[in-house]
């Protein structure tokens, strides 16, 4: 298996593209922090893992409060002894309007969770990972961190903003055997988009070039891939899993 003795920490990972990504580091070998604001979807990944023969341990935390993220990362070396492998997935799409009538409330809400919440858990696993002599890091952006989603400003910053955010650090720590890279999912079938109604899943679907959406499973695939050593050359990179979207 190609994670076997590693340990990795994947924030979200009670539902959606988050719970996928636990589920196949587990099958793949490491042992796995699921960590998630909502304590019963994160207890029950941890069961689903456990089921299936796999390693995890549920951590509660808000990834867009520092002292709650600082925490999480040292119950994780308290549980499995080291960190070599974070996902920073947690994030949330926040509301819809125009920029000029975008709320304040609303967009701080978002780039704290979307932003902050990926800068929080990057840095304090950046320094456990140099304590444990390197590690990986993948951030869960969007096909927004290239392209706009109209009546999502706040999303469509933040996303850009962990493109960048993840550049700055493939840079800092390439010679430290610390990589960390992005993924940029077009729409995937998730909690997430449960919201939308019929005609705008449809308008969504319309707009990829291979007919659907995706599955959380195909964006695992690529995060799976970015946290192993088949990808050990690849830093401060920005992968997209879009179907097209961004092609066109
Ligand atoms: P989801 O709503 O199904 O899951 C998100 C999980 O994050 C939930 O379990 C939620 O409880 C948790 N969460 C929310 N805020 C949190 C916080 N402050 N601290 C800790 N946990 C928190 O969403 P998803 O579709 O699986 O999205 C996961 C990531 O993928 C997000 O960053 C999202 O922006 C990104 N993404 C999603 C899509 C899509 O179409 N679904 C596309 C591109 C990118």
């Amino acid at each position: 298996k190609i994670l076997d003795n590693k340990v990795a920490l994947v924030t979200g990972a009670g539902s959606g593209i988050g719970l996928a990504i636990a589920k196949l580091y587990a099958k793949e070998g490491a042992k796995v922090v699921v960590s998630d604001i909502n304590e019963e979807h994160g207890k029950s990944a941890v069961a689903e893992i456990k089921s299936a023969g796999g390693e995890a341990t549920f951590v509660k935390a808000d990834t867009s409060n520092p002292e709650q993220v600082e925490a999480l990362i040292k119950a994780t070396v308290e549980a499995y002894g080291r960190l070599d492998i974070a996902c920073n997935n947690a994030g949330i799409g926040g509301e819809q309007a125009t920029t000029g009538d975008y709320s304040i409330d609303s967009w701080k809400k978002v780039l704290n969770v979307n932003l902050d919440g990926v800068f929080y858990g990057c840095k304090y696993e950046l320094n456990q990972m140099e304590k444990n002599g390197g590690g990986v890091i993948v951030n869960i952006a969007s096909i927004h961190g290239t392209v706009a989603a109209p009546l999502s400003s706040a999303y469509t910053t933040s996303k850009h903003a962990v493109v960048g955010l993840t550049k700055n650090i493939g840079v800092e720590y390439g010679q430290k055997n610390i990589r960390c890279n992005a993924v940029g999912p077009a729409y995937i079938e998730t909690p997430l988009l449960e919201s939308a109604s019929g005609d705008m899943k449809e308008a969504l679907t319309a707009k990829h070039p291979m007919g659907r959406l995706g599955k959380s499973e195909e964006v695992a695939e690529l995060v799976l891939f970015l946290s192993s050593e088949k990808s050990s050359f690849m830093t401060g990179g920005y992968y997209l899993v879009d179907g097209g979207y961004t092609a066109i």
